[in-house]
Order: structure tokens, then C-alpha cells, then sequence
């Protein structure tokens, strides 16, 4: 059967190079990619890159990696639905593209029937190649687990972490200590987070289990801040937990130094350099991760600073293949979240519809934390005062005492932005400021969830010429598959 293939392909391989070159087959077909780098913008749909592309041009005179990737690469359109739903959320989507299996919302790598669906990383595992997984969220969360656990309800992280620990994988980095720790104690017990991630978080587990103790014993170096994930060191298997949930917004990590939480394009330089000493090859999955809650929360000034964040992590992966032409780079999300919408407005005062330009932009870069972080700063409880303050200092907008009590009041406006109770209980919800900032900005939100809207997928290097087409999210794990011979 393999030389038939093989048969085929030469076949067709001197029929093309006969057609180009008049008769000598001298061009081959480029062998499949060694390396395998997938990067995944959690909930970065195509409008977000739009809005990235002008922010960072207008903020940081720059053209976005992902602009560069898109033009140098190949590009496709990706239908990403989940089954049983046009809607997917992380997990049913990671499946789709981790195991080219759909599956139901909430599931990881699992089937509807409860069978473990086969992974990328576990083949390209097989392999014998290297194998990374890198995001800003929980490592336990939906994304990064579907690639490596099965199980039926991505609430299990508990479970899921032990699931990394047994798979074997080379470099684990992201955030959730809380979940690797035995219940009942703190984090600062068992390595030194940044202030920023979370030090003075408990342990998430309900039993005693200290997987950072087997980690250990299996040969894992750990690091829980900047500094130890820099310093150089002998071991070739690399745990990092960067915080005690998920890493800080990109937004309040600034200063990096201060923070000493590793930026995202760091892990993933860390991760390059450890994995590429496996001559066989590697695959290596990054994930921006809150963009999506950033898209959540409606917070605009936190989405353009994760999805920078991400592009900085795609600009990486594009100097290692520049470098390495045996790698192929793709880079994609999984679903769309949230929706914002730079958009023109009638306006009473002009008599004329008012487009919006860089100033909008500006404006929005003149915001100095998240959302999340604002909500913790001001309590559950604040007052109209205290609001106005806050806004004032860190977003330097001037709230009118309308718009202070339509964000106070928190009643969502539509069934689109109603906030879950847990969340409520986390801190105050400020997911209202983002529709009354949008409103000085010009920028709609008219969902705080995810929708159905194409992705896209761009493919660079090694074998990208399989990425083309209007495919469906199950396609790409086929074209991963296909490009790097697995
Ligand atoms: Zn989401």
C-alpha cells in the first residue's frame, strides 16, 4: 500500500516537473516538514486580527507576524462548528483540530461515546519526535489539554493534569499551579510566582496528590517565574507553571521584568530551543489563550495587548522556520469570541455619519490593566465615586454618571452579555464598561460570547502549500498530519 503511494507520487511528481521544465524531472516534491508549529489565537476571529493589524501599526509603527505569514504562506478559511451545535467552545474545536474528530461542546479528545480520540502529539510522539505544549492559560484548560488528555468534562483539571504528568510530553508551559499542588495548601509552598500570577493562591486539587513531586522524580525541571524559566539548565524535560490560574493579561504583566512572568513569545523561544535538539523533529503547540477572555470581558484595550502578545509568539515561530525550512508554521483559532466591531456612527452633534480613525485606537492604548485586574482593585462593592476614579486613573476617560451607573447597575443588556454566577462571585464585573467605553471609541460588542464566523489559517514553511481551501476545523489536523508526515 505505502509504495503504491509512493509510486503515485513520483509519478505525478515528474509529470509536474516534465509540464515546468520541458522535459527534465529535476524539481521533487518538498519532503514533509520535520517540525511541526501550531499556534492557536483562543477566540481570535478575523475581526480581531483587523483591529490588531491597525493597532499595532498606529501604536507601534509595525506590521503584525501573522500579516507576514499570511503573505509569505498560504492561506485557507476554516468552518469551525462543533457537533450538535454551529457554536463550538475551545474544547470541542482543539479536538477537531488535535484529533481531526468531531465531538460535542466540553469534551477533550474524547468521542461522544466516551472513546479517547488519538492526538497529533501523541503520533508525532510515536515518532519519535519531541513533543511541547505552551499557552497563557491553565495548562489544564480546554485548549492545551486536547491535545494531550481525554476526558469527558474539561471542568476535570484535577485529572487532566495528572493526564500531562503521565503523557510524557517534553515541555509543558502555561499557568494553573493550583492544580498540580496537594489540596488545602498554598502555592507559595512549592515554587515563587510573581505577585501578578496569583502567589498567595491555595491548591485546586481535592486530594494529596503532589504532581510537581512526580515531575520531579520523572526528570522535569520546574520553573515558576521569568528568571528560572531563563536560566539555563541541563535537564531536556521542562515543566513551567507561571501562575496559580492563568498568566496574567499581557496588560498587567508590564513591566515584564517586574512582573517576571514570561511573555508568551518567551515560552515559546524556551520551548524552540529544547525541542530542536531532537533530530527527529518536534510539535510544539502555542496558544494565546486570553485573548478569548479578554473578548469576554468586552475589555478591547486586553484583547489588542494578548493578541500582540500572541503575534510576538507567531514572530518567533517565524524566525526558527526561516531558519529551520523543515518546519511548517500554522497558525489559526479556534473559534470567534465577542465580535468587536470598529464601526462608523450617525452623529446628532456633526449632522453626519462619524468614522472612526486612529484616534480610536490611540484612546484605547491609553488604558493601563485589565478588566480583571480593575474588578479586583475595586472590590465587589464600589461605589459610583470609586468607579469614576478608577476609569479616570487607568483609562483616562471621564465616566458620566449615567454611564457609572449603567456599568454599577450590571444587568446585561442583552442575552448575549449575562455573566455566569461564578464569575460574579470572582470579583465585580466590568464586562458593562467595555460597552460604554466602546461607545467613545467606536467599537461594538454585540455578543460576550463565542459565534460562528470562518477562521482563518495560514500556513508557512515546510509544506504549507497543503493549506488552501474553505475546510472544515477537522481538516486541520489533516494538513498537520500531511505536512509533517505523520
Ligand atoms: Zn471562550
Amino acid at each position: 500500500m505505502k509504495s503504491t503511494r509512493i509510486l503515485v507520487y513520483v509519478f505525478f511528481a515528474t509529470f509536474i516537473a516534465c509540464g515546468r521544465s520541458g522535459g527534465l524531472a529535476t524539481t521533487r516534491p518538498s519532503p514533509p516538514a520535520k517540525n511541526i508549529i501550531l499556534l492557536i489565537g483562543d477566540g481570535m476571529g478575523p475581526e480581531v486580527i483587523g483591529l490588531a493589524k491597525d493597532y499595532a501599526q498606529i501604536m507601534e509603527k509595525r506590521e503584525l507576524w501573522i500579516e507576514r505569514i499570511v503573505s509569505e504562506g498560504r492561506l485557507a478559511l476554516v468552518h469551525a462548528s462543533a457537533l450538535g451545535t454551529l457554536v463550538t467552545d475551545s474544547a470541542a474545536a482543539a479536538t477537531a483540530m488535535a484529533t481531526g474528530e468531531r465531538t460535542a461542546n466540553g469534551m477533550i479528545s474524547m468521542s461522544p461515546q466516551g472513546k479517547p480520540l488519538t492526538t497529533i502529539l501523541e503520533i508525532a510522539q510515536k515518532g519519535s519526535r519531541s513533543v511541547g505544549i505552551v499557552t497563557t492559560t491553565r495548562l489544564t484548560h480546554a485548549t492545551p489539554a486536547c491535545f494531550v488528555a481525554h476526558v469527558e468534562e474539561r471542568d476535570s483539571e484535577a485529572e487532566i493534569a495528572e493526564q500531562l504528568l503521565d503523557g510524557g510530553i517534553d515541555i509543558l508551559l502555561g499557568g494553573g499551579l493550583a492544580h498540580w499542588v496537594p489540596q488545602d495548601r498554598p502555592v507559595s509552598d512549592f515554587g515563587k510566582l510573581a505577585p501578578v500570577a496569583g502567589a498567595g493562591g491555595k491548591s485546586e486539587r481535592k486530594d494529596t496528590l503532589n504532581l510537581l513531586e512526580k515531575a520531579a522524580a520523572a526528570g522535569y525541571r520546574l520553573a515558576t517565574n521569568r528568571d528560572e524559566l531563563l536560566t539555563p539548565a541541563k535537564e531536556t524535560k521542562l515543566l513551567g507553571l507561571f501562575a496559580v490560574s492563568h498568566l496574567p493579561y499581557a496588560l498587567d504583566r508590564q513591566p515584564d521584568d517586574a512582573a517576571n512572568v514570561p511573555s508568551l513569545a518567551e515560552m515559546t523561544k524556551a520551548a524552540l530551543e529544547m525541542l530542536s535538539k531532537n533530530e527527529k523533529g518536534f510539535f510544539l503547540m502555542v496558544e494565546g489563550g486570553r485573548i478569548d477572555h479578554a473578548a469576554h470581558n468586552n475589555d478591547i484595550a486586553s484583547l489588542m495587548a494578548d493578541t500582540l502578545d500572541f503575534d510576538d509568539a507567531v514572530g518567533v515561530a517565524y524566525a526558527f522556520a526561516k531558519k529551520q525550512e523543515d518546519t511548517a508554521v500554522f497558525v489559526t483559532a479556534d473559534h470567534a469570541t465577542g465580535a468587536p466591531c470598529l464601526t462608523a456612527r450617525y452623529s446628532e452633534e456633526f449632522g453626519d455619519t462619524v468614522y472612526p480613525d486612529s484616534e480610536a485606537l490611540k484612546a484605547v492604548s491609553r488604558q493601563d490593566a485589565s478588566f480583571e485586574y480593575l474588578g479586583y482593585l475595586i472590590g465587589k462593592k464600589p461605589s459610583s465615586v470609586e468607579l469614576k476614579k478608577l476609569v479616570r486613573e487607568h483609562v483616562g476617560i471621564e465616566l458620566t454618571d449615567a454611564e457609572a451607573a449603567f456599568v454599577l447597575k450590571g444587568e446585561p443588556v442583552s442575552p448575549f452579555h449575562v455573566i455566569k454566577p461564578k464569575y460574579r462571585e470572582m470579583g465585580y464585573p466590568m464586562l458593562a464598561l467595555g460597552r460604554v467605553l466602546g461607545t467613545r471609541y467606536g467599537i461594538a460588542w454585540p455578543t460576550a460570547e463565542h459565534y460562528a464566523i470562518p477562521v482563518l489559517l495560514a500556513g508557512y514553511g515546510g509544506r504549507a502549500d497543503v493549506v488552501h481551501g474553505y475546510i472544515e476545523n477537522t481538516d486541520v489536523f489533516r494538513m498537520m498530519r500531511t505536512a509533517g508526515g505523520l
